[in-house]
């Protein structure tokens, strides 16, 4: 079985859709890779993170705000034969995602930016007290192109 790759927006928002969890990778002033888990919010092609005021990814995303977004989904392991090692695969749909960091300091459009992460696991409505909201690091990536790659599935 061939892996192929998909173009269709609706395919690829569906499985960014299918994810809890997306990896973004970045370059440190070093040219070397760094790369963290984060939970997301998505919506029409524009990808939303949050996080604490600072850390390592906060200087590397200053210094560069390039990303690479990796969203995987629908993993389920296949054997043409048990015995045979080389016969395993793993079927999955899988979604890059390319542009840069943009970090979002105004307070109405944070609160929108919570609120699109929080849609991505759960249907309540929350609000957010002052303090805290002062604590967290909003960003979004509005992405310039995604690669999408199925193996194992039809669509
Ligand atoms: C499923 C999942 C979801 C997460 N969602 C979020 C999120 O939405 N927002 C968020 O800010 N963080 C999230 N995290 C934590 C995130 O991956 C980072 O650990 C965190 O953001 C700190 O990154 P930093 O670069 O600021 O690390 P720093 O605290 O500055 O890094 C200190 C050191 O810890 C190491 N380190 C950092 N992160 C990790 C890691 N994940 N695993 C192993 N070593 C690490 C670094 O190499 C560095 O040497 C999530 C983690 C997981 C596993």
């Amino acid at each position: 079985m061939r892996a192929k790759f998909i173009t269709l927006q609706r395919d690829i928002d569906e499985i960014i859709g299918n994810c809890q969890v997306c990896y973004v990778g970045m370059v440190d002033e070093n040219n070397l890779p760094y790369v963290v888990p984060f939970n997301f919010g998505y919506k029409d092609g524009i990808i939303y993170l949050h996080s604490a005021l600072e850390g390592l990814k906060i200087d590397i995303l200053r210094k560069n705000p390039n990303v690479c977004i990796v969203f995987s989904a629908d993993h389920k392991l296949h054997a043409q034969s048990e015995q045979v090692a080389c016969s395993y695969s793993m079927h999955y749909r899988s979604v890059q995602a390319f542009g840069e960091v943009e970090f979002v300091d105004d307070h109405d459009r944070k609160i929108e930016i919570l609120n699109m992460v929080m849609a991505n696991y759960t249907d309540r409505e929350f609000k957010y007290n002052e303090p805290s909201l002062r604590e967290v690091r909003t960003y979004q990536v509005k992405v310039k192109s995604f690669s999408g790659k199925i193996f194992g599935y039809v669509k």
